[in-house]
């Protein structure tokens, strides 16, 4: 049940098309916009899956288009400064972002930075700093973890200061997310996995969050059932499309689910590590969402039990279902075959460090557990020893 004295308001700015082979009617979705000459924004591993002639031969021949394919994996705020430039040199009116997380993260902030009429990324880093919306932005996800494709958030590297910003604002939400799971199948499944994690992250993170709500729990416990059941067939064998598609359903309803809700410590964790190490931020989610879900255990045992049956796990007990949750996701991620946290090689020296990055994200306010520096030390502590 949810509070009945809560107050909250729900907004999708994004326009969702879903299904196989929708990405053929890009156009259409660029012609309601009235966009016809986009900053075509990817990476050179889509270019190389095929993916981008893919999409490109959708649209009419004779369209003029320009395409940045120089975004890094946890993209960086260079990244952003390029694309920005090339859209100017260009005079694009719209931007498509064709992959993950990264080339979509990266388009919003070019975005950001072209209406804005700024130079470096840094500068609206934070909650609503931006004050112009961005030109038209379409976005089609390639990948099933991030739910970037409708979230109001930018995820950018600083790379003077080595770590991750966040750019929030309803403004960087895309107009319209062309969602087609045909172009996920080429996913290798070292990839499948840490991005089906991360979105599963999202999803119960956003559920347990202290500033959830009604719609976005209702979100998140779907797309925790339909991840939980798809993440091992995708991973096993990428040509199954039914999977495949439920995988990006269920990412973008966990996208959903925390752009309304919020995401919590484990995502401060990753974000740390991942902006001093340059890891995979799904591996990074995988990897402590166990550990956090352990900690956090007796600050959300209604709400772990509930996700236990979103699972269809048995349980004779909240307490009971709680424990099976955790037990589930710690056993998921060893069957997509995630590593373990000693293997990445961290440096114990860096632990304070990282605790204290992760205690300054907004986040560890979302987190059901309060979560001082002292709180981070030992979930990193527990991680390492496995
Ligand atoms: P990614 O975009 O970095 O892609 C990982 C790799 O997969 C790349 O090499 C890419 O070329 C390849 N790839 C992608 N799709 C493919 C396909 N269909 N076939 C073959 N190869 C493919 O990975 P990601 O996990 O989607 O994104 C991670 C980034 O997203 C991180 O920087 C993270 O911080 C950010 N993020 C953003 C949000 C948000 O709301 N904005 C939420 C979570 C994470």
């Amino acid at each position: 049940m949810f509070d009945h004295q809560s107050i909250f308001s729900f907004v999708l700015p994004t326009k969702i098309v879903f299904g196989a082979c929708v990405s053929k009617n890009l156009f259409a979705e660029m012609e309601e916009l009235g966009a016809t000459r986009p900053l075509i924004v990817t990476d050179r591993g889509i270019v190389a899956a095929g993916i981008l002639d893919r999409v490109m031969a959708g649209l009419p021949s004779g369209t003029k288009y320009q395409v940045f394919d120089d975004v890094e994996p946890n993209p960086k705020d260079i990244n952003v400064s390029a694309g920005a430039e090339k859209y100017r040199e260009f005079g694009a009116d719209s931007i498509i972002a064709i992959g993950g997380g990264s080339p979509i993260d990266c388009a919003k902030a070019i975005g950001v930075l072209v209406a804005n009429g700024a130079e470096h990324i840094k500068a609206f880093e934070g909650k609503n700093k931006p004050s112009k919306p961005l030109p038209p932005l379409v976005c089609v996800p390639t990948t099933s973890g991030t739910g970037s494709e409708l979230t109001f958030s930018s995820v950018i590297t600083d790379t003077n200061e080595q770590y991750k910003m966040t750019i929030k604002n309803q403004f960087t939400a895309p107009k319209t997310a062309v969602c087609d799971p045909e172009l996920t199948k080429t996913v290798p499944a070292g990839i499948t996995a840490p991005t089906g994690m991360d979105a599963l992250t999202h999803a119960i993170e956003a559920y347990t969050a202290t500033c959830s709500e009604p719609i976005s729990d209702a979100v998140a416990l779907y797309a925790i059932e339909l991840i939980y059941q798809n993440l091992i067939p995708a991973f096993e064998n990428g040509d199954n499309l039914e999977a495949r598609s439920n995988m990006l359903m269920g990412s973008m309803l966990a996208g959903i689910a925390f752009s309304h809700s919020d995401v919590a410590s484990v995502h401060c964790i990753a974000e740390a590590l991942g902006g001093m190490y340059d890891l995979a931020h799904g591996t990074c989610n995988a990897i402590f969402l166990p550990y956090m879900m352990e900690y956090n255990l007796d600050y959300c045992e209604k709400r772990y039990a509930r996700i236990a049956r979103a699972m269809s796990l048995d349980y004779e007990s909240e307490r009971k279902g709680a424990e099976a949750a955790v037990r589930a996701v710690k056993q998921l991620a060893i069957d997509v075959k995630l590593p373990s946290f000693s293997s990445l090689n961290v440096d114990v020296e860096n632990y304070s460090k990282l605790a204290a990055i992760s205690e300054k994200n907004l986040s560890t306010a979302s987190n059901p557990r309060p979560m001082s520096e002292g709180d981070y030390l030992e979930v990193l502590r527990r991680a390492s020893e496995g």
